[in-house]
């Protein structure tokens, strides 16, 4: 399991800079998290502003 990002995400680049694994990469504007590094740690969850991030 990991945390993915919904289509709701305003791209602020706020859960980038949180996760302590570094799994959250962007292109084009675009944010991801990489399920194969993500821990589910849930700090980019309780860092986004708009609530886009969510347990898959
Ligand atoms: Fe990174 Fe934790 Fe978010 Fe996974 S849940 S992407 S490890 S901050
Ligand atoms: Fe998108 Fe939320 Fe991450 Fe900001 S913190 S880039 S809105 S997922």
């Amino acid at each position: 399991m990991a945390h993915v990002i919904g289509d709701d995400c305003i791209s602020c680049g706020s859960c980038e800079a949180e996760c302590p694994v570094s799994a959250i990469s962007e292109g084009d504007g675009k944010y991801e998290i990489n399920a194969d590094a993500c821990i589910d740690c849930g700090a980019c969850a309780a860092q986004c502003p708009v609530g886009a991030i969510s347990e898959a």
